[in-house]
């Protein structure tokens, strides 16, 4: 991983800001408790104009102090009246500057007027005939569209009104009344009104704006997604509301009221993303055989873990990602059998395996060291999956009925409030392991110290060993391909066999596609299994040539499209990359384009 270094602070005429958590902010001096948002999106000039209104919480004299990123400000007023204010001298390439407002204790009330610019990366513009934008705000870009003070411990409620041109609908992690637009004058525009009610930290502010048709599931959730994708959208999240179901079955109600899904441009970076009542979804898992559900289970479970109980600052971000896996895989458990959900975790550890190979030792802790750096050094598989594991093997030793009832309550007793790991530490220890089993398993050492220890549950999934059997028999002969039941298979057996075979020759390859038509798939992890053997075995003609560029180009989703280009790097096929690059980075979002650009420069 690279490190990169920061100026971290930044000298203003009257006031020095000190950068914590990756923030500017001081919220323990002056804070606010409601933003309202009053937006303009223009299409044309791609660009939002936007006044941020703060309801401050009662402070005493001092400077509020709000991130920003790529903003252009243009006016600050304090309860009404125009005031001074600081904007640091310069943009740290990570963090931003802050924007400093002298502020008297009777302050109530400060609002900001600015715009969005180019540089706003958490805005992607997709162009095109039918236009759309999103943002993706996670980790520290929601100050890239709106001033804020950047940090996850810091909770607040929101309202917004939004115009947009006439034609398309606009959505946010809020209350959607889409029903309810207003036409504003002239008829070009319309305004829609939003509320979030709930305390949410910043990371989860998010808008969409584009041709977008909703299709209820039941009366508490359903779908929006472009009219081309709803039909099939619909179709995939038919279980949705057995998944609500289930998960609150498991951990309680669910807080949120609705719980529906966006089904986003294929440049969306991410899987998904838990904007509370809105969760953004690639489409790269409409499947069109419910096989990648699983994406949505997960972002429904952060609705307890993450946006109901959230990690204190990012070096706790596995308290958001290792608690929602293991939450994953137990509503997957509830609708589609333990079979599934071992397949699923199985996959995680050989994930997490590879992940770790590429890392520095101290970045396969859980508990992360993400001062000085961008906090997304640190979204990998390691929180996620390592986070998992250490859940599950806390199940398998104190047993199912006491994690269940630990879970439950932690997630009732935090509600709408921070945690940390050494408070979660303080708490299992209380309630949830006995001095034996915490000393068995000895948590401090998967949380503080590199690697996987040896004391964590073997995950044995039937389905995944038998497939492993496969895997042995195709690599001592040719024959096994013949016999491969590879209809049969499940995807996630599928995908351990295409990233475990090592096949034999290019044409080999070639072969097998023949057989079995890996490459006309319409399941995204499948197709990315396949690509990445054809990098590493330099298949290169016409008909793979195409689905390859066809993937790259209509494809954003980081976790596919980064390894492809870091693949064909290690692969001696620069030249080619830079090609593909050069056509396709304006397709791709912040996110994707700074980790390829990363790979790209490597050697
Ligand atoms: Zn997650």
């Amino acid at each position: 991983m690279k490190w990169i270094p920061l100026i971290l602070t930044i000298v203003c005429t009257h006031v020095k800001a000190q950068v914590i958590n990756h923030s500017y902010a001081h919220p323990d001096k002056v804070s606010y408790h409601h933003l309202h948002w009053q937006a303009k999106v223009n299409f044309q000039s791609q660009c939002i104009e936007a006044t941020a209104t703060y309801d401050l919480k009662p402070h005493d004299d001092h400077p509020l102090i709000l991130d920003t990123k790529g903003l252009e400000i243009q006016q600050v007023k304090s309860d009404g009246v125009v005031v001074p204010y600081e904007l640091g001298k310069t943009e740290d390439p990570i963090l931003g500057r802050p924007l400093i407002i002298q502020v008297k204790s009777s302050v109530k009330q400060v609002s900001v007027t600015y715009k969005t610019t180019a540089a706003s990366e958490a805005l992607l513009w997709v162009e095109g005939d039918s236009p759309f934008l999103f943002t993706q705000s996670q980790a520290i870009l929601a100050r890239s569209w709106i001033p804020c003070q950047d940090l996850p411990a810091l909770r607040f409620t929101y309202s917004a009104d939004v115009e947009v041109p006439n034609g398309l609908m606009a959505l946010m992690s809020a209350s959607n009344a889409h029903q309810k637009a207003v036409a504003k004058k002239g008829a070009s525009t319309v305004e829609y009104h939003f509320e979030q009610r709930k305390t949410i930290p910043s990371y989860l502010m998010a808008l969409a704006v584009g041709n977008i048709e909703f299709a209820a599931i039941s009366n508490r959730c359903g779908v929006y997604a472009t009219p081309d994708q709803l039909n099939l959208a619909h179709t995939e999240l038919a279980d949705l509301e057995k998944m609500i179901v289930a998960a609150e079955k498991l951990y309680g109600a669910y807080q949120w009221d609705r719980y529906d899904v966006l089904i986003l441009p294929a440049a969306f970076p991410f899987g998904g993303m838990e904007n509370p009542m809105l969760t953004f979804a690639t489409p790269t898992i409409l499947a069109g055989d419910k096989s990648l559900v699983s994406l949505i289970a997960h972002e429904l479970a952060h609705s307890w873990s993450g946006n109901l109980v959230t990690n204190e600052t990012w070096d706790d971000f596995w308290l958001n990602e290792g608690f929602t896996v293991y939450f994953e895989f137990r509503i997957m458990e509830e609708l589609y059998g333990k079979e599934v959900s071992e397949m699923l975790a199985a996959l995680s550890i050989q994930d997490l395996y590879q992940t770790m190979e590429e890392l520095a030792p101290v970045d396969t802790h859980l508990k992360l060291h993400l001062k000085d750096r961008n906090p997304d050094d640190g979204m990998n598989d390691v929180a996620y999956n390592k986070g998992y594991w250490l859940l599950r093997t806390i199940e398998e030793r104190v047993g199912r009925p006491k994690m269940d009832a630990f879970l439950k309550n932690y997630f009732t007793h935090h509600a709408f409030g921070v945690m940390n790991t050494e408070r979660f530490l303080a708490l299992a220890k209380k309630d949830l392991m006995d001095p034996g089993n915490y000393r068995f398993i000895a948590p401090e050492a998967w949380i503080y110290q590199p690697g996987v220890p040896e004391n964590a549950y073997p995950i044995v999934s039937q389905k995944i060993l038998e497939t492993d059997d496969w895997i042995a028999r195709c690599n001592a002969s040719d024959e096994g391909i013949k016999q491969l039941p590879w209809k049969e298979w499940s995807y996630q057996q599928q995908y351990r066999f295409l990233t475990n075979w090592q096949c034999p020759s290019a044409d080999k390859l070639n072969e097998f596609n023949q057989r079995f038509g890996v490459s006309k798939t319409g399941n995204s992890e499948i197709l990315f299994a396949w690509l990445m053997m054809c990098i590493q075995m330099s298949v290169w003609d016409d008909a793979n040539e195409q689905v390859m560029s066809h993937f790259l180009g209509s494809v954003g989703r980081r976790k596919f499209i980064a390894p492809l280009y870091k693949a064909m790097i290690k692969a001696h096929q620069r030249e080619r990359a830079l090609g593909y690059f050069d056509r396709y980075q304006q397709t791709y979002h912040a996110v994707t384009r700074n980790t390829i650009v990363e790979h790209l420069k490597s050697e």
